[in-house]
């Protein structure tokens, strides 16, 4: 089955600590990007490699949710005719509390979007301030309930924790607020300063302090033991969900399955042989020049030998809950973990254990993941 993401790389404003690839969507390609998209999508018509019906779809940013219901009524109905859209698919849409309205929200219902990740990002209105968040801790409770009205009944909201002045009994008390609002699922990313955005710049400026590296653990760890109270699985080192309520598309990136990209930035991963990833260079002017020659504007980013398949596989995997499984691992590579890295499990030891057939870290050594997962590499 086939996975498909389009990315949409324009926004009101941009966010002081991003670095996703996204414009401000007064850009002259804004108006013809869906056009855009489609175009794209055209080229790909009867390549064996991306073969539908297809099973999860996921419109990400960027803000999505400044294209209007019928934009993506459209570009659902052309993928619908070039691929096919699987009857129980699951398909995600980004979108921020202040672009929002009721009627709004009932036209991507409509459109068929069934599951909305609302970018929250805290309730704490000094925080939103200082994320350079447009929308307020009233627009936020306000979409959240627009989404209900409008039908959607698999709703994720981002919660962004460590901002700078963050206290524990301050972030449980944004866990409490959270809960309240009754999402299926949570996605939750501790505040980093990326290189080259203009939070990085204040950091070393000094204008701007984040709490240290015992701070981030204990938010991690208070987030883990304060959302799993409340009755949600952390499946993912960020995600957290209700049972049955796991991102499918996110997991198909987790275990190495096929997926499609759209869109300048774009993404998409090739599972023949030992797997290729592809990218459209995030760049729109060249992105429309290349669709306006008929051209694919996706380049090649990496192709894998078994070796690094074997490794990726590892690397992806072992950010999941579920882990590793031990048996579709051998019968990918016709060989075990243990195996094929005898050393690296050795040195993991107190770290990684294999149960009930799958390789797994608990959650606690998630917060190492990073510096762990390097020896399979
Ligand atoms: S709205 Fe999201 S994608 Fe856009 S600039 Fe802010 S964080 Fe980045």
């Amino acid at each position: 089955m086939l996975s498909l993401y389009l990315h949409i790389p324009f926004c009101k404003s941009k966010c002081p600590y991003c670095d996703f690839f996204s414009v401000v969507d007064t850009h002259p390609v804004f108006a013809e990007y869906p056009t855009l998209l489609i175009q794209q999508l055209a080229l790909v018509d009867g390549r064996q490699d991306w073969q539908g019906p297809v099973s999860s779809i996921y419109f990400g940013g960027g803000t999505p949710s400044l294209l209007d219901p019928a934009e993506i009524d459209r570009l659902l109905k052309a993928i619908d005719g070039q691929l096919g859209i699987a009857a129980d698919a699951e398909i995600s849409m980004e979108a921020n509390p202040g672009t929002l309205t009721l009627s709004r929200l009932e036209g991507y219902r409509a459109a068929g979007i069934n599951r909305l990740s609302l970018g929250l990002q805290t309730q704490n209105l000094r925080q939103l301030r200082q994320l350079g968040r447009l929308h307020s801790r009233s627009e936020n409770l306000q979409a959240v309930d627009w989404a209900r009205q409008a039908g959607f009944r698999n709703l994720s909201l981002d919660l962004i924790f460590a901002l700078p002045g963050q206290t524990l009994p301050g972030l449980q008390e944004e866990i409490r607020e959270y809960c309240e609002l009754s999402p299926e699922h949570l996605s939750c990313y501790g505040l980093t300063a990326e290189v080259g955005t203009p939070l990085e710049a204040s950091v070393r400026e000094g204008a701007i302090v984040l709490p240290d590296g015992d701070f981030y653990a204990e938010a991690f760890l208070c987030l883990h033991e304060g959302l799993e109270g409340a009755g949600y699985e952390h499946y993912e080192i960020a995600n957290y969900a209700r049972p049955g309520y796991a991102c499918r598309h996110n997991l198909g990136y987790w275990q190495r399955r096929p997926c499609l990209g759209l869109g300048a930035g774009a993404h998409s991963f090739q599972a023949a042989k030992w797997g290729e990833r592809w990218v459209v260079p995030a760049d729109l002017e060249a992105f429309r020049a290349a669709l306006f020659q008929g051209k694919d504007p996706s380049e090649l980013l990496e192709q894998f030998d078994r070796r690094a398949a074997m490794g990726e596989t590892l690397y992806l995997g072992l950010r999941t809950r579920h882990g590793v499984d031990e048996r579709s691992f051998r019968k990918t590579f016709g060989v075990g973990v243990a195996e094929v890295f005898p050393e690296e499990v050795k040195q993991l030891a107190s770290y990684l254990e294999c149960r009930d057939g799958a390789w797994r870290f608990q959650p606690e050594s998630w917060l190492l993941f990073d510096r762990l997962i390097q020896v399979f590499l």
